[in-house]
């Protein structure tokens, strides 16, 4: 008898992530001996700073090898809600204390926690089209129904009060937002990030914001955080994490800012599947969150980077396609612009069949016509990479 595997419906319909994907074969091409661009993968190319590693040394030799509270160690969910509450300075509200931080591996697994303990079955939740590509999964595979809100091409592909009302039913629960945005880079500024705030206040929807990409921005401050604008933090959940601003993507630690009530049913979900996140991780994460000086120094020696490569692919790209529609990128470290032919796979494609350069398909985000360039890569690579793009433009 064979035993051929049948999946479950919980994973049927599940697609693996494109942009994780499109790394992996950048990988496997360079080992087959390719001499391969990666832009596709969204991780910062810079070394963690070296005070983070000694600090996660010096916690291994102290013995930080066991398990920690489910929600993480006190110590650093402390510092995420001082740090959380200094944004919150003058609004009047009550702090942002410990007991609304759950830390989980990842900020991934704290998007997955917000989704499945808020929404199920018969409920609609709002993403703005285009979004990272998770956020589709995470809502379906919490069985509720994600609804595509496809942003204002006029505004940067980001959605208003309007269109939001719009593609809402009685059945929509909550919105995922995402500011700075992957995959276009764009920011909301206060104004935009309030009008929908008040949108969501008035219809009692959940909003869970994913600030992973906050501090890296090109106007000199971080972005505006609903933590900053929200009347009420009582349907709101924010995402954050380690991963992009102190270059620690293989930590593992990202966390939620969320009401009392919903962090316990997390913490209580997250029992059963990782407990918690990996312990010398979070004492990284500690050293990051509460060394200020040294954190914010390394941050901004990885902006004035990003700036600079931004800009140059920009010059380059403008110069060598005048008619290129592409989002002003504010913040993150993307490119997004409308491809050739508006194929965005075929043109991903032919860029690393003929050039060696990686790039995500803009299917991934939910916009097929358009594709995703990562600038988290060597200088002389981006340029390189750039200048394909424009050879392969009209070929
Ligand atoms: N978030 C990054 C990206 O969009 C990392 C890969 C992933 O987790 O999707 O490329």
């Amino acid at each position: 008898m064979s035993h051929s595997f049948v999946p479950s419906p919980n994973v049927a319909s599940i697609q693996e992530s494109a942009t994780i994907a499109v790394s992996q074969r950048a990988k496997a091409l360079r080992a087959a001996g390719r001499s391969i661009i990666d832009l596709g993968a969204g991780e910062p190319d810079f070394d963690t700073p070296p005070f983070i590693l000694e600090a996660t040394k010096a916690a291994l030799d102290a013995g930080a090898t066991r398990y920690t509270a489910i929600e993480g160690i006190l110590p650093l969910r402390e510092a995420i809600a001082a740090d959380a509450t200094r944004r919150r300075a003058g609004r009047g509200e009550l702090p942002v204390t410990a007991g609304e931080v759950v830390v989980s591996t990842g900020s991934k697994q704290s998007l997955q926690n917000a989704t499945y303990a808020l929404f199920g079955p018969g409920d609609d939740v709002l993403v703005p089209v285009p979004s990272w590509v998770s956020y589709f999964e995470m809502v379906g595979l919490s069985r509720a129904r994600a609804v595509g809100v496809p942003g204002d091409p006029k505004r940067d592909l980001k959605v208003t009060p309007d269109l939001l009302r719009a593609a809402a039913t009685p059945a929509t629960k909550g919105l995922m937002l995402n500011s700075p945005s992957n995959p276009t880079g764009a920011v909301y500024d206060a104004a935009e990030l309030q009008a929908i705030l008040e949108v969501a206040a008035e219809r009692r929807w959940w909003v869970i914001s994913d600030e992973i990409y906050g501090r890296i921005t090109y106007s000199g401050t971080a972005a505006p955080s609903v933590l900053d604008l929200a009347s009420s933090r009582d349907q709101l959940v924010v995402v954050n994490g380690v991963a992009k601003a102190y270059a620690m993507t293989g930590f593992r630690i990202g966390w939620t800012i969320a009401p009392r009530a919903l962090s316990q049913a997390m913490t209580a979900l997250q029992s059963h599947t990782t407990s918690n996140a990996s312990t010398p991780a979070q004492y990284a994460a500690l050293a990051a969150l509460t060394r200020t000086a040294e954190a914010d120094a390394a941050l901004a020696v990885m902006v004035t980077e990003f700036r600079a490569r931004r800009d140059m692919a920009l010059d380059i790209l403008r110069e060598g396609v005048p008619a290129l529609e592409l989002v002003q990128p504010q913040g993150a470290f993307y490119l997004f612009f409308k491809a050739p032919g508006g194929d965005g796979t075929r043109f991903a494609n032919q860029l690393l069949e003929h050039e060696g350069v990686a790039i995500v398909p803009g299917a991934a985000f939910g916009t097929p016509e358009w594709v995703r360039v990562s600038y988290a890569a060597a200088r002389p690579d981006v340029e390189q990479a750039m200048r394909a793009i424009v050879r392969q433009w009209s070929a």
